[in-house]
């Protein structure tokens, strides 16, 4: 196991738990992650939960993410957060690209680079989730439309010589309960690494590729046992503490891949 890819298993809480509710999951993450010193832990509650998660926290292994952050420091953006804000925040790492985010908000490959930009520049590390929809699968487009996704920030990741991480979440597979198998995530996990390394072989080992996509705990540990997957981005299996917990046990037992 590469010490610079320790096993990362981030939970997107999505538009859940954005209150009492969420500080109480962040409790059951802090007693759990105590026991899992080898594997880093990540929530990422609503930004009204922010705070309070961050108190929750304090002192213990789980790091805070927020979901989003806008481009620019501050301005007229109504509704937007920025990232001094989420650093001041006690946030360390930020998800960006998310499709749901691409999808309803119309974020574009140009505009994601520019969050992961703000990212880095506010010393948070972006989560860059990558993709493909069933049907660019079906048409076999897989490789080319992720490949478009990776190149558009890539120069921004090469840039740093911080650890962010990209997750490649197959847009068929998240909130659906069908996951890709460990043998169609690890082709495209080795795909964006070759990516990277053709980069630069030091980015290519410092970037942890997560897999994200109805990850659950039955199925965590043959997805994280795969030579290219460095950790989870879990959704709705992450609103549950017992099975958050559970596939980051997975994670731990997979260290010694
Ligand atoms: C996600 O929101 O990033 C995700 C992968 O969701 P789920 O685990 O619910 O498919």
């Amino acid at each position: 196991m590469n010490p610079s890819r320790r096993p990362l298993i981030a939970g997107n809480w999505k538009m859940f738990n954005g209150g009492r509710a969420g500080v109480e999951l962040a409790e059951a993450c802090v007693a759990f992650a105590r026991d899992l010193p080898s594997v880093d832990v990540v929530v990422a509650p609503p930004y009204t939960a922010l705070a309070a998660v961050a108190d929750t926290i304090d002192g213990s292994p789980v790091a805070l993410a927020a979901q989003n952050i806008h481009p620019k420091d501050n301005g007229a953006y109504t509704g937007e957060v920025s990232g001094p804000m989420l650093e001041e925040c006690g946030c360390t790492w930020v998800i960006v690209g998310h499709s749901e985010r691409r999808q309803y908000f119309a974020e574009s490959d140009a505009f994601v680079a520019e969050k992961a930009s703000a990212a880095l520049a506010n010393d948070l590390l972006p989560i860059i989730c990558v993709g493909e929809t069933l049907q660019q699968r079906e048409a076999g487009e897989t490789l080319r439309v992720v490949k478009q996704q990776v190149d558009a920030f890539l120069d921004v990741i090469a840039q740093t010589p911080k650890a962010v991480a990209i997750a490649y979440e197959p847009i068929w597979a998240i909130g659906t309960g069908k996951t890709a198998g460990p043998t169609e995530a690890e082709e495209v996990h080795a795909a964006i690494r070759s990516w990277l390394e053709k980069k630069s072989p030091e980015l290519a080992n410092r970037t942890r590729i997560l897999y994200g996509g109805s990850v659950k705990a039955e199925n965590a540990a043959a997805l994280l046992s795969c030579p290219n997957v460095d950790g989870a981005l879990v959704g709705g299996a992450s609103l549950d503490a017992g099975s958050f917990g559970a596939i980051a046990n997975a994670a731990r037992a997979a260290r010694g891949k």
